[in-house]
């Protein structure tokens, strides 16, 4: 029998007693079979016996300072006290400080966890701290300290991978969420997740059920192939929701893991991961022209827009075909792909139609783009990519941008035309796309084009998908044009990028589900919001 059966242990921290005992009976309606109760947050003195009577499974004590980065600010004494009291009372574990654990010996049947906590960084010598842990009386090693750069994440997991002692390693703070995720992969008998994410227990500290039903943190182990999206903010991406479910519905040993890699920091990110290794990456804003560089395999998408969403590793034997050739030494061997461009014309092709007029069939796929003027609001990465795919296609752009040297720029590398923002309603085109931000959540109320622009015969293709109907959707429907949404895109793209990580088919109306669910205002349960 393992030291630990449950994989994740679900931390409780609450001011009032009431509380506590309300969250460890919903925890374990959850599922949780582990719990931490964080005695430190309690604003009374613990009344140990009351939270014990809700006991059902074990439980861990926990007294954290405010140096370690806890709440209790009392005298030691009385916290060592306290701590002896729940090793006697009936707790089944203990979380000892390393500074203090040789000071409180062993009791009975009760397991210890001795821990290191550093809120400001990884410290230089970690790995000695480890060492010197490793020989005191414990059970479980535990080590938190806060990221500092997304490579710290792999110091603190080479450490799981050898270690002489069952070891948790993670780091805080949202640059740290690889490790959190991954300690399963090397070998860490349990995660840490917050009952209610709420409470700010822990920096990055993720929530249960995000663990449980976002990560399937309980199935991670060390054959599990690692995929993730790299981007700058990278916290509400809706990406790891929707692959982590694709992956599943297919039954595939798979994780798919937010990185934040901060803006010129990609190459080295690349450098450090390639270690882990991460199979294949979705990319995003900030990092999309840097992506491109950064391969050594470029498809043609990718070539003409100068701008990758996707990488994708590639095998030695398959990069340097002659097995006799020299080895270039290039430490990241990824094949950069552009799945805004491919998704965008799938988009295109299965929902763009152009009436020809009574009893002649509509013009649909590349016959409707050939020729066809198209107006694109904005020159952004989404832009480009959307222009570039319809020139491919003989379409017609003309750019337009808040900014008008940026929709010059766009339209002198398309050989396109370019108007000022303040022209934009002047344009005549059969389909237009809000490649713009205009009408993202929270700006909801707000719409890139006036009323009066949209008529009937006019398709409005918004890449904006949060929410599905932005303010353009609603009054393109409503003054009569054909309509195609941003979710439509965001799925295709993601289909792109689920075939080009695993070679196979996309489960599509799992991930289409996944996405409108996620996007719904109404949510059912916190798993299915965006992580
Ligand atoms: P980006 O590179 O930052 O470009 C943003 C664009 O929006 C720029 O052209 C910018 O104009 C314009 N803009 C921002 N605020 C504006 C305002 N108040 N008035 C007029 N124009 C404004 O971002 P991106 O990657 O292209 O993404 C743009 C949008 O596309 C996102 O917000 C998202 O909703 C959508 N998107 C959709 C998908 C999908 O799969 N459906 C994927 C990615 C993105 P300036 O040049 O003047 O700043």
């Amino acid at each position: 029998m393992s030291l630990v059966e449950e994989p994740i242990c679900v931390v409780i921290g609450r001011t009032r007693h009431r509380m506590v005992q309300q969250e460890i009976v919903e925890a374990q309606e959850l599922g949780a079979r582990f719990i931490e109760l964080r005695l430190d947050f309690l604003a009374k003195a613990p009344d140990l016996k009351r939270l014990l009577e809700y006991k059902t499974v074990p439980f861990v004590a926990t007294v954290r300072r405010g140096s370690d980065g806890g709440r209790y600010n009392g005298p030691e004494d009385a916290r060592k006290t306290l701590l002896r009291q729940a090793i006697v009372g009936g707790f089944d574990w203990v979380d000892l400080e390393t500074d203090i654990a040789d000071s409180i010996p062993r009791f009975g049947k009760v397991k210890r966890i001795v821990s290191y906590h550093n809120l400001r960084e990884v410290p230089k010598d970690l790995e000695k701290i480890y060492e010197a842990m490793c020989k005191q009386d414990a059970d479980i090693v535990k080590l938190a300290v806060k990221a500092q750069t997304p490579a710290d994440n792999l110091r603190v997991l080479a450490l799981l991978k050898d270690a002489p002692k069952p070891t948790v390693a993670h780091c805080m703070g949202d640059l740290g969420m690889p490790s959190r995720v991954l300690g399963g992969k090397f070998g860490a008998p349990f995660t840490y997740a917050a009952h209610n994410k709420e409470r700010g227990i822990a920096p990055g500290l993720p929530s249960y059920l995000e663990m449980k039903r976002l990560y399937y943190y309980d199935r991670i182990g060390p054959a599990t192939k690692v995929f993730g999206v790299i981007g700058d903010p990278v916290a509400h991406s809706l990406s790891p929701l929707l692959h982590n479910k694709a992956f599943r519905a297919v039954g595939l040993d798979a994780v798919y893991i937010p990185f934040r890699v901060p803006k010129g920091e990609l190459a080295a990110f690349l450098q450090a991961f390639d270690q882990l290794p991460v199979e294949g990456y979705s990319v995003t804003i900030p990092h999309k022209e840097a992506a491109a560089e950064a391969a050594d395999e470029l498809d043609p998408a990718v070539e003409s827009t100068k701008a990758a969403n996707t990488l994708i590793r590639r095998r030695r034997e398959e990069r340097f075909a002659p097995a006799d050739a020299p080895i270039r030494r290039k430490e990241n061997r990824f094949a950069a792909y552009n799945t805004d461009f491919s998704g965008t014309l799938s988009t295109l092709f299965d929902l763009f139609q152009l009436d020809m007029g009574a009893g002649q069939p509509p013009l649909t796929g590349r016959d409707a783009l050939r020729g066809r003027p198209v107006l694109i609001l904005g020159a952004g990465g989404v832009a480009r990519a959307v222009a570039f795919a319809l020139v491919q296609e003989g379409a017609l752009p003309t750019i337009t941008n808040r900014t008008a040297e940026r929709a010059q720029r766009l339209a002198e590398a398309l050989q396109a035309r370019h108007v000022d923002w303040a022209a934009r309603h002047n344009v005549i085109c059969d389909l237009v796309i809000n490649c713009t931000s205009v009408g993202m959540h929270p700006n909801i109320d707000e719409s890139p084009l006036h009323p009066s622009f949209l008529k009937p015969g006019l398709t409005v293709f918004d890449t904006v998908y949060n929410p599905e109907t932005t303010l353009l959707v609603k009054e393109g429907r409503q003054r009569g044009c054909k309509v195609i949404t941003g979710v439509e895109l965001f799925l295709r793209q993601a289909v792109g990028q689920f075939e080009l990580f695993t070679g196979r088919g996309a489960p599509i109306e799992k991930m289409s589900q996944v996405i409108r669910k996620a996007l719904s205002p109404v949510k059912i349960r916190d798993e299915e919001a965006p992580a």
